[in-house]
Formats: C-alpha cells, sequence, structure tokens
C-alpha cells in the first residue's frame, strides 16, 4: 500500500507525543528528528523535508495550551496543517474556459500513463462534471498510442479524434480544435507525444502545440512510484513549457510518497487527480486534507 513505511513511523512518532499533558522543547526536537526521518526515507526532497521541519518546529516549540486539546494534540494538529499545506492545502479544481472548448494537453514521459489517463479524465470530465469530452490522439512517435486511445474511446463510448500518424501533432490538435467547435465538444483532451528522456524536440513540439491555443490547463501525467524522478520530471517539464497541473499515477501501488509530498513545494504547481489502478474509473481528485488524515492515521 501507498505511504505504508512513512504512516507507520509517523503515527509512531505521534503516539509517543499524543498524551503528554506538556510538550517541552526536547520533546519537539526530538519528535522533528523521527519525522524527518521518516520523510527522507520516503523519499521526499531534502529541502521540502528541511522547510517542513522548521516550520513546524516552530510553530509547536512553546505551543500555548488549547481548551480543548492536549498540547500532545496539539502539535499533532500542527504536524497535520503543516502536511496538508505541503500538499498544497485547498483541493485544485479544473480551470474551464468560459468559451468553450476548454483545451487541456496531457503531456509526459513514456510509460507515466499519460494515454490511459487521459481516457480515465475524458471519463471524468463526461460523468462528474457532466461536459462533452473530445479525445485527440497526437501521441505519433509510439506506434501503439493511437490505437490504445481509440480502444479507450471505443470503450467508453467517448470520440477520439485521430488523423493518423504521418500528420505533425501540431495540425492534429488544429484540426482537433476546429472540430470540436463545429461539433460542440466542450472539452479536448490532447494526448501529446511521451518520449523516454526529456529532450528539447519533445519540449519544442509541445510548445509548438501550445501555441496553436493557449491550453487552458497543461496537465503533467508523472508516475508516482518514481519518487524523486517525478519530482525532477516535473521541474523539467514545468521549467520548459510551464505546466498548469500534475497528475500523479499508480498511487495504488506502494509507493514511499515522496512525489506526493514533493511535487507541489517543488514546482508549486497543485496536484490536480492521482492514478489508484489501470480501470478507467480510477481517477480520483487530490484532496491535500484527506491525504494528510491518511497518512497520519
Ligand atoms: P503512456 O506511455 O504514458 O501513455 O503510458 P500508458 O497510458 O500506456 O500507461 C503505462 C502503464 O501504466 C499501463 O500498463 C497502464 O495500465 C498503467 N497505469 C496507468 N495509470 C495507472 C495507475 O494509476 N495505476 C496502475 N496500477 N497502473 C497504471
Amino acid at each position: 500500500m501507498a505511504f505504508e513505511g512513512l504512516s507507520e513511523r509517523l503515527q509512531s512518532t505521534i503516539q509517543k507525543i499524543k498524551g503528554k499533558g506538556k510538550v517541552t522543547e526536547a520533546d519537539v526536537k526530538q519528535m522533528m528528528r523521527e519525522v524527518r526521518l521518516a520523510l527522507i526515507e520516503a523519499d521526499v526532497n531534502l529541502k521540502v523535508v528541511k522547510d517542513f521541519v522548521k516550520k513546524v518546529s516552530e510553530r509547536a516549540v512553546g505551543v500555548e495550551v488549547m481548551k480543548s486539546l492536549t498540547p500532545g494534540q496539539q502539535v499533532i494538529k500542527i504536524v497535520k496543517d503543516e502536511l496538508t499545506e505541503l500538499m498544497g492545502g485547498e483541493q485544485s479544481q479544473i480551470k474551464f474556459n468560459t468559451k468553450p472548448p476548454t483545451v487541456i494537453m496531457m503531456v509526459g514521459l513514456q510509460g507515466a500513463g499519460k494515454t490511459t489517463t487521459s481516457g480515465k479524465l475524458a471519463n471524468v470530465l463526461r460523468k462528474k462534471y457532466n461536459r462533452k469530452p473530445l479525445l485527440v490522439a497526437a501521441d505519433i512517435y509510439r506506434p501503439a498510442a493511437i490505437k490504445q486511445l481509440e480502444t479507450l474511446g471505443k470503450q467508453l463510448s467517448i470520440p477520439v479524434f485521430s488523423l493518423g500518424a504521418d500528420v505533425s501533432p501540431v495540425k492534429i490538435a488544429e484540426e482537433a480544435i476546429e472540430h470540436a467547435k463545429k461539433e460542440h465538444y466542450d472539452v479536448v483532451i490532447i494526448d501529446t507525444a511521451g518520449r523516454l528522456h526529456i529532450d528539447e524536440e519533445l519540449m519544442d513540439e509541445l510548445k509548438n502545440i501550445r501555441a496553436i491555443k493557449e491550453p487552458d490547463e497543461v496537465f503533467l501525467v508523472v508516475d508516482a512510484m518514481t519518487g524523486q524522478d517525478a519530482v525532477n520530471v516535473a521541474q523539467s517539464f514545468n521549467d520548459a513549457i510551464g505546466i498548469s497541473g500534475v497528475i500523479l499515477t499508480k498511487l495504488d501501488g506502494d509507493t514511499r510518497g515522496g512525489a506526493a509530498l514533493s511535487i507541489r513545494a517543488v514546482t508549486e504547481k497543485p496536484i490536480k487527480f492521482v492514478g489508484m489502478g489501470e480501470k478507467m474509473d480510477a481517477l480520483e481528485p487530490f484532496h491535500p486534507e484527506r491525504m494528510a488524515s491518511r497518512i497520519l492515521g
């Protein structure tokens, strides 16, 4: 299960301070040492760990007794608040264009789950947001990607716009947006090309697609299982093309949690959704507070 190690460690740390009627500076120091180690072990970015520990320590030392909570409970509440804040605080909503179609660009490295997530997102938009989505197959380099998206579309009964693999992704995106306007699709989800590595060619192509019509959202799909790599990928994509949010996939696996806890702080971009499995209904909105509660038990 995801976050298992982190969760166990933080919970055992918390247990020690929970019942305390008085929390000394030494108690806080000891606790924060353990929290620090737990976060590092969960593969959280080092600077993020440092800042987090500093913030919690500052708030926790000399915490005044609130009537309803013991000092121990209050320190735990501070940890939970700061963990929530670290992951973005509020749940981040999709930004829809007031003048349809809303254009969502899906970007990411190969294997992260971009094509699968495009299908899942279309499904969520139709079911939960009552939208009429159009999927666009613009990943022309991975031969199976177009077919894969078409299969998902069929399975979901959501149309897939494709011009095959011999037309440039820019042209595909352009025509897809025109098609959406004519046929009154209100959200266009463009599955762009992924590569094994970040390279200039990929970034240039993504920038060119961007240039057709400024997308309302650019969602980077990253694999939570890759931990710090996911954070580095997010930072590179954000620096190169600018992303508006992250979708973290494979959170159903036993990821240590580093990516979920670091991405927001490092990139300042919110996690919008999390992938919780391979099926088309396994995409959930990301709730920082619920995630913090889940980790802290
Ligand atoms: P792409 O190359 O980025 O388009 O990646 P794909 O969409 O082809 O996905 C790669 C693999 O990851 C596929 O086997 C997907 O079923 C799987 N996958 C995607 N999202 C998730 C997820 O949230 N959980 C799990 N367990 N598998 C996922």
